[in-house]
């Protein structure tokens, strides 16, 4: 066996090499002359990607007559097969292997041994370098690192010298991974057609040969430093959220992030003589292929574990830190992440945003919410996303179902298409319904109102029909500044949203930032809350930093001139909160007043209810408001003790357990006695089971989000309640965990559309 030349040797004279005046090709024989000799080989070669086909463009030991001229497809003979499956072959009689194509131009009939590894750029594989030798012999390991770090070399030195077609890389290797279906949570419904985009983009390259290892080194320390910090950060704020999925994540993390092992092969791959980036990127990839072998799906988990991690630290070292939303989407877009708050979501230009789909995730996230609003179909706890896709693959997702096509076949495309044909079909049946009133057989009038957020969202209440806006989330526009909205922003967005609104009411929510739509410029760096659901948020927030509530009601206050003005607070758990932020928004009233300035006609208050709490103190709340607003979201979470971004317990619990309906009916009750109207705007009464439920225990007025309209509307007016009505009471005396089977049994035998 001969000696094993160290990568060091070869990264000096490779960065001699790339630092030389010389043409392209001049360089890429100079490597193959150099792999050669280091690694004691008859044969060292390189292909390039061209045309959708790899080419032999340097050779040391093959005939030269056939460089240039030596072509393989994608796939074909050994040379293919590394390509398009990405990964290094290492073999001691090439002839035996099933995919080895002899290629008589060069003249490889006397070698026995071959080992080649994959040249890749942005997760594509651009070319291959293999070494052949004419015993019988396999390549020790390490030979194989060697060749994959001037594998890396080269692909930095193609994609500098021009040589690299990105767009036929990647869709060569789209064309050689097959189709795949997987399948997670449906969050929100929808399908969507486009290209994967992971949230958190992998770093490119661009330089891998080290001028100062001491630089490299120190740069290292620095990012490992400032990871470190940032784990211990997210570990403090998981801590006392009994964390779920995300803390186990967190412990994988920081087990990674501190583990000395994972530091010091980085620190060797340095001292090689390669540059961070590169350095870390080489670590990567062994891990990577050691632990492909491994069935143990626990671990297997652990691999994205550390993917993310190591994503993470490159980020940090090369200073690409932004999101995918930052370069801007180019198409139809599928958005890829483990998960995503709000505001990060609203980063993306909602146009070109086709679909979503996450590894974690739960129904009544703000994430999922804001979707929602923005009718972008979401699938959730998803695994394996960065294993089985890669960006720029194309997707299909199908929200209603749950599922995710990568890189469909014309099946999936052609079953894809059925699908958007009958979703279309139904969309025109709503559509149908739109100037019809949402009233059941038997006459009972439900209020459809729809919730919004955006400016752009009033644009449905034209196409739905809506009675109105039930809910207007305020605090949208807060989340997608970088800055807290100025008083005339705020102004301006509440009159276009009045404006578009006509005659039909708005119902406009007071901020509710904190939990999990957190602000930047908003946060309490004093004080980190631990269990932000329960923590700082919305109302509470809101008086503790009156001035924020002063400017929203001053420009609430002026948008509403001359018309009827609904106010509504968020999160009130005792009647004292409603009277303070009634009293700061009256406070307002009278200096405009003072002023001169005009003023809505009138100003309604209503006060939602999301605390329990708050339904011990209706006797007391009741006559000072005029309305009142369930925001079931909330209380959900609230009255089970379950966090409602956790996704393990996403679908825990039941919205048709009586323990919530018989909690609604008392509150709904209430309201109906002290004559206030009372609406439901949670994602609960968007979905045509949970509806029809509401309905049977006395809530006759829904917010939703505008496309459940139709559906909604046409069970309404599909079915007969009162029979609902009394099977329901009957149900609510039983204590089963849930009524749905019942529910669905009565829907279903009496034909009710259930969307
Ligand atoms: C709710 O909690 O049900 C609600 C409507 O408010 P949000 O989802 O914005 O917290
Ligand atoms: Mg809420």
């Amino acid at each position: 066996m001969p000696p094993v030349s160290p990568a060091r040797e070869i990264l000096r004279r490779l960065h001699d090499v790339m630092a030389s005046s010389t043409s392209a090709q001049a360089k890429l024989n100079a490597v193959v002359a150099i792999v050669a000799e280091q690694l004691d080989s008859e044969v060292a070669s390189i292909y390039l990607l061209r045309d959708g086909v790899l080419e032999l463009y340097a050779t040391r030991g093959l005939s030269q007559a056939a460089v240039h001229v030596t072509r393989l497809a994608m796939g074909e003979g050994l040379t293919g097969v590394i390509a398009a499956t990405r990964e290094p072959l290492n073999l001691a009689e090439a002839r035996a292997h099933p995919d080895f194509a002899y290629k008589p131009e060069t003249g490889e009939e006397i070698f026995h041994s071959f080992a080649g590894v994959p040249i890749v750029r942005r997760e594509a594989s651009v070319g291959v370098l293999c070494v052949q030798h004419a015993d019988p012999r396999e390549y020790a390991e390490i030979e194989i690192e060697v060749l994959q770090t001037v594998a890396m070399v080269l692909a930095e030195l193609i994609a500098g010298a021009g040589l690299i077609d990105d767009v036929a890389a990647a869709k060569a290797r789209s064309a050689a991974s097959g189709p795949a279906r997987l399948a997670g949570l449906k969050l929100v419904d929808g399908l969507g057609r486009g290209t994967a985009v992971f949230h958190q983009p992998r770093v490119v390259i661009e330089h891998t040969v080290a001028d100062d290892v001491e630089v490299e080194r120190a740069r290292v320390y620095g990012a490992f430093v400032k990871m470190r910090e940032q784990i211990d950060g997210m570990m403090g704020q998981v801590e006392f959220l009994g964390g779920g999925d995300t803390s186990d994540v967190l412990e994988t993390y920081k087990m990674f992030a501190y583990d000395e092992g994972w530091s010091r092969r980085i620190n060797e791959a340095i001292d090689s003589g390669l540059t961070a980036e590169a350095a870390i990127d080489r670590v990567q990839q062994r891990t990577r292929a050691r632990m492909r072998s491994i069935a143990d799906p626990y671990l297997r988990e652990r691999l994205t574990d550390l993917d993310d991690l190591s994503n993470r630290l490159i980020r940090i070292v090369s200073g690409q830190l932004g999101s995918a939303a930052q370069s801007g989407l180019r198409g139809d877009t599928i958005l890829l992440a483990r998960n995503l708050g709000p505001a990060e979501l609203l980063e993306y230009d909602r146009r070109v945003l086709k679909g979503v789909v996450l590894e974690e995730g739960s129904l009544t996230a703000h994430v999922t919410i804001v979707a929602r609003a923005m009718g972008i179909p979401v699938v959730g706890r998803v695994r394996d996303l960065r294993t089985t896709i890669t960006d720029g693959d194309e997707l299909l997702v199908d929200g209603s179902a749950g599922t995710v096509l990568v890189r469909p076949s014309a099946e999936m495309l052609k079953s894809f298409a059925t699908t958007s044909a009958l979703k279309a079909k139904r969309q025109a049946e709503y559509a149908r319904l739109r100037d019809l009133p949402a009233v059941t057989k038997d006459g009972t009038r439900v209020a459809l109102m729809m919730n919004a957020g955006l400016r752009d969202d009033a644009a449905a209440l034209d196409a739905t029909n809506a009675d109105g806006i039930g809910l207007f989330r305020t605090e949208f526009q807060f989340l997608v500044s970088a800055t807290l909205p100025r008083r005339e922003r705020q102004t301006s967005l509440y009159k276009a949203v009045l404006d578009a609104a006509g005659d039909r009411p708005v119902v406009f929510r007071t901020v509710d930032i904190g939990g999990d739509k957190a602000v930047p410029y908003m946060r309490d760096d004093a004080h980190e809350d631990e269990n932000p659901a329960m923590g700082w948020r919305a109302l509470r927030l809101a008086l503790g930093r009156s001035g924020l509530m002063k400017v929203q009601a001053r420009a609430l206050l002026e948008a509403g001139a001359g018309r009827t003005l609904n106010i509504m607070f968020p999160m009130v758990s005792e009647p004292w909160e409603f009277d303070a932020a009634k009293a700061l928004v009256e406070a307002q009233r009278e200096w405009l007043v003072k002023s001169g300035r005009s003023l809505p006609a009138q100003v309604r208050y209503g006060a939602m209810l999301e605390v329990p709490a708050l339904a011990e103190c209706l006797d007391v709340l009741l006559p000072k408001v005029d309305f009142v607003s369930i925001g079931t979201n909330d209380l959900t979470q609230f009255l089970f003790a379950a966090d409602r971004a956790n996704p393990k317990l996403a679908d825990r619990y039941d919205w048709l357990s009586p323990a919530i309906l018989r909690f609604l009916r008392r509150v709904a009750a209430a309201c109906t006695a002290a004559n206030v109207p009372v609406t439901v705007c949670g994602e609960m009464g968007g979905r045509p089971l949970e509806a029809l439920a509401l309905m049977a225990i006395g809530i006759e007025r829904l917010s939703i989000t505008p496309a459940a309209i139709g559906p909604i509307k046409a069970m309404i007016r599909s079915v007969d309640l009162a029979p609902v009505r009394a099977a329901m009471a009957g149900w609510l005396e039983v204590g089963a965990p849930t009524i749905r089977a019942d529910l669905t049994a009565l829907a279903d035998n009496s034909g009710v559309a259930r969307g």
